[in-house]
């Protein structure tokens, strides 16, 4: 079974009004030239061209000839021929993995606005993870507000912590009511927290 490889493909001329005289047999304006390229293609589905190159045809008798047969005033006469543009499905796999990264990063831009959101707007009972960074090595906590005034945010801090941000959810299962000591921040050093990035995300309580 093929998985990946090249596939031929020619492109209509229909443009191509050029003809010139055929060298084989001799008849007048019977040659005619079309594009062809090939493209990489991953289980049939094409990804991008790789080359495109001109062929001529006589329609008289029939000889074919490819690009590195032909002269230089053949090729300069059916250059124009490979402005013929090679149609987007056939960069459909490049497009697709285009795509794909548009939404990751999408994804990984609105999730972080709309912790920016959040961060603006603290409630009781919101938990935090909370990224710190000491000696070298990162860990992972969660705050718990419990209490919100005009300019202040008090958290209750987890006393637990876990080496890598996909344990925070366990921590949080495994921890729920394990939090002894208080913290008092101000909002805007709240927010501050948030553009460091000390704030990694926020579980809203009201969801
Ligand atoms: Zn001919």
């Amino acid at each position: 079974m093929i998985i990946f490889g090249t596939r031929g493909k020619v492109l209509s001329n229909k443009n191509a009004t050029k003809k010139l005289n055929c060298k084989n047999c001799s008849s007048q304006n019977t040659v005619t030239a079309f594009t062809s390229f090939r493209y990489f293609h991953i289980f049939w589905i094409p990804f991008f061209p790789i080359s495109k190159k001109i062929t001529t045809q006589c329609s008289h008798c029939k000889q074919v000839q490819y690009q590195n047969e032909l002269n230089e005033f053949e090729l300069q006469t059916f250059k124009g021929i490979t402005n013929t543009k090679i149609p987007w499905r056939f960069y459909f796999g490049l497009i697709l993995i285009g795509l794909f990264f548009a939404l990751i990063t999408f994804t990984i831009v609105s999730s972080s606005i709309e912790t920016g959101k959040n961060a603006k707007n603290p409630e009781v009972n919101d938990i935090y993870e909370i990224e710190n960074y000491n000696n070298g090595k990162r860990t992972y906590t969660v705050y718990k507000i419990v209490d919100v005034t005009k300019d202040s945010v008090t958290f209750e801090m987890n006393d637990y912590e876990v080496e890598s941000v996909t344990k925070v959810d366990d921590l949080m299962r495994e921890h729920p009511n394990d939090y002894s000591e208080k913290l008092t921040v101000s909002k805007e050093e709240l927010v501050k927290m948030y553009k460091t990035d000390v704030i990694h995300s926020i579980h809203k309580a009201k969801e």
